[in-house]
């Protein structure tokens, strides 16, 4: 039996589509906040149920979001909680806590929402297999992507990455336990892992390349084909929620999706 070629979902005007060399049957891409119908500060396409918004307005956006994918897929949506779990995508529409997911079903996909933190994307090389990591510094540091890559029966030289907007080094100031803690954690690269971080003019204070770190982490694991990365959620405010940046805000979402 021969199969058609999967259609390539259509995106909205601004929506990112991961660049990335893995089968169409994969769809990635990540969403903005413009088109939604949340007032501010939520304005306006705000996926997020836990950040304060009217329900009955992120339930609009859902769907928006919902009828841009092929009839009949299903999301596993996560409640993130800066840890390293993954779970495995379900159709039966229940959140599950955890802050990655794993797709190994056509027709089903799974959603990681952020405004800073970096979201990860996954797939084997033969489009069979896809995943999706949320990566704050403390996951990030602790080992969800790791985890993650783990998590597929592939050896990780198979696996593709590709990594969302998130906060820019631009942006990202953090403290020296931050930079302490990942040095010591770092297993090679420890000289790199340092060089990620450019101090400021205030001693103790760093700006990190969350990017950087990531592409590090995934090195280590084995994972080398990895792309993306270098926007910065902070400066591009009328593309993306920023938590750093406005505090009180929305989420925009990274959807990763086996199409049926
Ligand atoms: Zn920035």
């Amino acid at each position: 039996m021969t199969k058609g070629p999967a259609r390539e979902v259509l995106l909205p005007s601004g929506w990112l589509r991961a660049a990335w060399a893995v089968p169409s049957c994969v769809t990635a891409f990540v969403t903005t906040r413009v088109g939604g119908v949340s007032q501010p500060p939520y304005d306006s396409l705000n996926l997020g149920l836990h950040v304060g918004d009217v329900p009955e307005s992120v339930q609009e956006n859902r769907n928006r979001l919902m009828k841009v994918l092929p009839s009949g897929t299903q999301l596993q949506w996560l409640e993130q909680v800066h840890g390293t779990s993954v779970v495995d995508a379900c159709a039966d529409g229940c959140t599950r806590t955890g802050d990655a997911v794993y797709v190994d079903r056509p027709g089903l996909g799974g959603v990681v929402m952020t405004a800073d933190c970096l979201p990860v994307f996954f797939a084997s090389s033969d489009g069979r297999r896809a995943a999706l990591a949320h990566a704050g510094w403390r996951g990030l540091l602790d080992g969800v992507l790791e985890s993650t890559v783990a998590r597929f029966p592939d050896v990780p030289a198979e696996i593709h990455a590709w990594l969302g907007p998130a906060i820019g080094p631009c942006h990202f100031e953090v403290g020296q336990e931050v930079l302490d803690a990942f040095v010591a954690a770092a297993s090679l690269d420890r000289e790199e892992t340092r060089a990620a971080f450019v101090p400021t003019a205030t001693a103790g204070k760093y700006l990190a390349d969350i990017y950087r770190l990531a592409r590090l982490r995934l090195r280590a694991t084995g994972l080398l084909r990895v792309s993306g990365g270098g926007l910065c959620t902070v400066c591009e405010s009328s593309q993306y929620f920023s938590y750093r940046r406005d505090g009180v805000t929305g989420r925009f979402a990274s959807v990763v999706a086996l199409l049926p």
